[in-house]
């Protein structure tokens, strides 16, 4: 039977130790700052925004929201952005996605410099990923998922690693992460080949794929370590991973919990990214 590794005590220990970061600063007369921009009032995003904003107190990080109309055009938020950018109190910014159809994200994704850019909108810190630059900024997700392993001190040089999903938001950028660390990655998508062939060779099976309960014992190589980053709602309206975790249960040796695991970690890697990009700013100036 798998031990639950749990995201709370991994986010207990990263905000403890941005705390005592922020508060040395502070005691400067530096104050990290993050900036949330959020469009519109979607449900999924004032209850992430809610989170932070917790998170921020918590590790004496100032944080303020800057909230912008659902019709707001391009160019206005670009100008927007442009005027966050440029206020030296705000060391990062974090913009809520997906954003409204009249939106390209992709003629906006510059619009938050690389060194504000705290969860990776920027293709410049996605690129800073694959390059090993150490000063980019991985999203948050991905990030949370690599603190968890190494919290509880799960083995990944030289073992295999595989993960279900290939999206820029998770599945590309963890398997950036998972390679620094000197696992063997494999990524598998909807268009691969008997998934459960290739996910029961994984020491470390990561599902970021989107489907409620998808990954069930017959994907699990025993003693394997499961890492689940899905949010999904099933039949009856709960919240559950990709991974039946009950099933999954009964193969792994360890496995995170939803809720409670990976989503958990990412507001503590997010103060933990202000924290640097204030840092970092604080040096340069
Ligand atoms: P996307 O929908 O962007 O990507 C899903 C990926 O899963 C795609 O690469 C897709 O393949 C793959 N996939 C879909 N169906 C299958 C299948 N049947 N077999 C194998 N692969 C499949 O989702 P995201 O990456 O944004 O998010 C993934 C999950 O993580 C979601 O549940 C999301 O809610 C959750 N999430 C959790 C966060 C957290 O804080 N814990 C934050 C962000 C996301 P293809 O590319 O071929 O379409």
């Amino acid at each position: 039977m798998a031990e639950i590794l749990k995201g709370k005590p991994v986010a207990d220990a990263i905000s403890a130790e941005v705390k005592s970061e922020a508060e040395a600063l502070r005691s400067q007369g530096i104050v990290p700052g993050l900036m949330i921009v959020r469009v519109g009032e979607r449900a999924d995003d004032l209850a992430y925004e809610n989170a932070a904003l917790k998170r921020m107190r918590a590790c004496a990080i100032d944080c303020t929201v800057t909230t912008l109309p659902e019709a707001i055009s391009q160019e206005q938020l670009i100008e927007k952005l442009s005027a966050i950018n440029a206020d030296v109190q705000v060391h990062g910014i974090l913009l809520f996605r997906p954003l409204p159809a009249q939106i390209d994200e992709k003629a906006i994704q510059h619009g938050i410099s690389p060194e504000k850019d705290i969860d990776c909108f920027n293709p410049v810190n996605l690129a800073k990923i694959v390059a090993d630059d150490a000063s980019g900024f991985p999203p948050c997700t991905p990030a949370a998922a690599i603190e968890i392993l190494k919290h509880y001190r799960i083995p990944l040089k030289g073992k295999r690693a595989v993960v279900i999903g290939r999206s820029l938001v998770v599945g590309k950028p963890l398997a950036m992460l998972l390679l620094k660390e000197n696992a063997t990655v494999t990524i598998c998508h909807s268009r691969t080949e008997d998934l459960p062939r290739v996910t029961v060779e994984a020491d470390v099976l990561i599902a970021a794929i989107g489907r409620a309960r998808m990954i069930t014992d017959g994907y699990i190589k025993e003693g394997a370590t499961v890492i689940d980053v899905g949010i999904n709602l099933d039949d009856t309206g709960n919240l559950c991973g990709d991974v039946d975790t009950e099933k999954g249960k009964e193969k792994a040796a360890f496995i995170t919990p939803v809720p409670g695991g990976v989503g958990s970690v990412t507001t503590a890697v997010l103060a933990r990214h202000v924290l640097k990009a204030c840092k970092i700013a604080v040096q340069r100036n």
